[in-house]
This record gives C-alpha cells, sequence and structure tokens, in this order.
C-alpha cells in the first residue's frame, strides 16, 4: 500500500503532467489579466502593452522561439473607428512565440489579449461607460488563459507533433479583428504553410445548459473526422459557420480552416461587470482538455482543405 501511495506521489508530482491545463493556473493568469490593475486592457494604453509583456514572459519560460517581427512582438498601429476621440490612432501589437517542430506545415493558437480599457474606444454596452473600468475576465482574459496553458501543455509534453504551433496574442480584436487582420497582411511565415486555425474568445463562463459552442465545423472535410468519438467531461455542440465572432473570421477570409471555441454570451458581455469571481476555471479546464484532444487527432491527419460554408 505504502509503495502504491508513493508512486502516485511520484506519478503526480512528475514533470509528465505538470503541462497538463490547471483550474488553479487558469484563475492564477484571469485574477491577474483582470485585475483593476490591468485598467481593461485597452488598445494603446500602458496596461495593455504590460499585458503584452506579461504574455511575452510567459512564452519565453515555455521556450518558444520568437515570430514577430521584433522579437515576440509584431507592432502596428490600431485605429478607433467606432467613437470619435482625439486620440484615434493608437500603438499595438500582437504577441507571437513559435512551436518549432521541424514539421512542414504549421497550425496556429489564437486567443485577443485588448479589451474596453475605460469604455473610451466604443463598444461598451453600459449606459455611462466613461471612465469605468471594463475588466474583461471573460471576454478575453479567459482566452489568454487558455493560450498560455495550451502553449505550456505542447511545449512541455515531450512529443514533437508532426505540426509546427504558432501561439498568437491579438491585439487590436475589440476594434475589428485589426491584430489578426496586420498579421495575415505582414505574415511572418508564408501562409500557404499554415494548416487550420484554433481561436478562443470567452471561454469561462461555461454553461451547463448550453455547452461550449465549437464553430467552423464546415471550414474543412477533416473535422468531422477530427471530432469522430471525441468525449469530454462537459458538454460542447459544433457549429458550421466560422466566419464571425472573433480572429477566426480574419483567417477564414484567407480560406484557411478554423475551429472557435466559445462559451456564450451572458449579461455582463462588454460591460464592467465582467469579472474573474464569474468566471468557471474548473469548466474552462475541462475545455482545454477536450482542445487538445482535438488537436492531437487533427495533427494525426494530413494538410487540411478549406471548405467555404454557405
Ligand atoms: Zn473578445
Amino acid at each position: 500500500m505504502k509503495k502504491q501511495f508513493l508512486f502516485l506521489l511520484i506519478l503526480l508530482t512528475s514533470p509528465l503532467f505538470a503541462q497538463e491545463p490547471s483550474a488553479r493556473r487558469i484563475i492564477k493568469h484571469i485574477n491577474t489579466l483582470a485585475s483593476d490593475k490591468m485598467q481593461g486592457r485597452g488598445t494603446g494604453s500602458p496596461e495593455n502593452a504590460k499585458t503584452a509583456r506579461y504574455i511575452e514572459k510567459h512564452f519565453k519560460k515555455y521556450g518558444l522561439k520568437p515570430l514577430g517581427t521584433d522579437g515576440y512582438y509584431q507592432s502596428f498601429t490600431a485605429k478607433v473607428r467606432r467613437v470619435v476621440v482625439p486620440d484615434s490612432l493608437r500603438k499595438a501589437a500582437n504577441v507571437i512565440g513559435f512551436l518549432d517542430n521541424e514539421a512542414p506545415y504549421t497550425i496556429v493558437v489564437g486567443a485577443h489579449y485588448d479589451h474596453l480599457g475605460l469604455g473610451r474606444q466604443g463598444s461598451s454596452l453600459d449606459s455611462l461607460p466613461q471612465g469605468k473600468i471594463h475588466n474583461g475576465a471573460d471576454d478575453n482574459a479567459s482566452g489568454v488563459a487558455g493560450l498560455l496553458e495550451l502553449a505550456q501543455y505542447f511545449a512541455k509534453n515531450g512529443v514533437k507533433e508532426s505540426y509546427n504551433i504558432l501561439f498568437m496574442a491579438f491585439g487590436a480584436e475589440e476594434l475589428g479583428l485589426q491584430g489578426s487582420r496586420y498579421f495575415l497582411n505582414n505574415p511572418t511565415l508564408p501562409l500557404d504553410k499554415l494548416n487550420f486555425m484554433v481561436c478562443m474568445d470567452m471561454i469561462g463562463r461555461y454553461n451547463p445548459e448550453r455547452g461550449i459552442g465549437i464553430g467552423g465545423y464546415g471550414t474543412s472535410d477533416t473535422w468531422p473526422i477530427v471530432f469522430k468519438g471525441a468525449e469530454s467531461s462537459i458538454k460542447f455542440f459544433t457549429d458550421r459557420a466560422g466566419n464571425g465572432g472573433s480572429d477566426n473570421a480574419a483567417f477564414y477570409a484567407k480560406q484557411i480552416p478554423v475551429l472557435f471555441f466559445h462559451t456564450g454570451g451572458h449579461p455582463d458581455y462588454h460591460r464592467p461587470s465582467d469579472d474573474p469571481e464569474k468566471i468557471d476555471a474548473n469548466a474552462e479546464e475541462a475545455i482545454l482538455k477536450l482542445e487538445i484532444k482535438l488537436l492531437e487527432k487533427a495533427m494525426q491527419q494530413p494538410k487540411m482543405t478549406f471548405t467555404a460554408v454557405k
């Protein structure tokens, strides 16, 4: 008995398991990124830049190669269009880390890290948004936590997958997918080497009645093969469309197959009340484990062919 216990202890604490997604780390990331200190991560703010550095620090720690234009960063100028503000041009950046498996093709895993700041860049649903911190715990600190957990998992699992993986944190999504579009128009790796793109935007508010929605199922004939027999401790459903919701739409427009993970809308969406205490980190952990299973299965398939969804 004692021996078995010791074996179990070694097994549980060994690095083999340390890279599995964990609710504890997920909530830690979200508490940091969606704290009032981060001032809502509005594009152009010092706190938005601080968020980018937080992501860079983790990419570095996981041993990802920088694949921006300036280390991990790909800087660009974003423009506020929905409201008239004196400072409509804002400094923005994508943060890009590459897991090099020396494979011919690459998959993209992405999530945006910007949010609405102090409600002065448009698209807040609050009646008097100006000056209120829009923490954006679900939108999209939850997706960034997912991005970091997947980066850590694939970088530390001791497996050399048959595809490379490009981990991307997009800037200026809330201003209209500007970071992902900028990358696609100025790619740091040839676009014809991309296999498919997986996007996480709002994966922290799991509703057991609805389940998590996975969009993009119709964007390649390979997805039904990938999803066949997929099981999870949480409820999920697929949706054929891939051209809406978030940065996946920019990849879809370039005829790249996509998947889009989203736990659905809620009354706190784009309001100052999208706060960390409302996040279900245990469910997010299960979502990420499902995502890993799907990605591992997808990486056993040949490079996908894009299909448009009508
Ligand atoms: Zn979002």
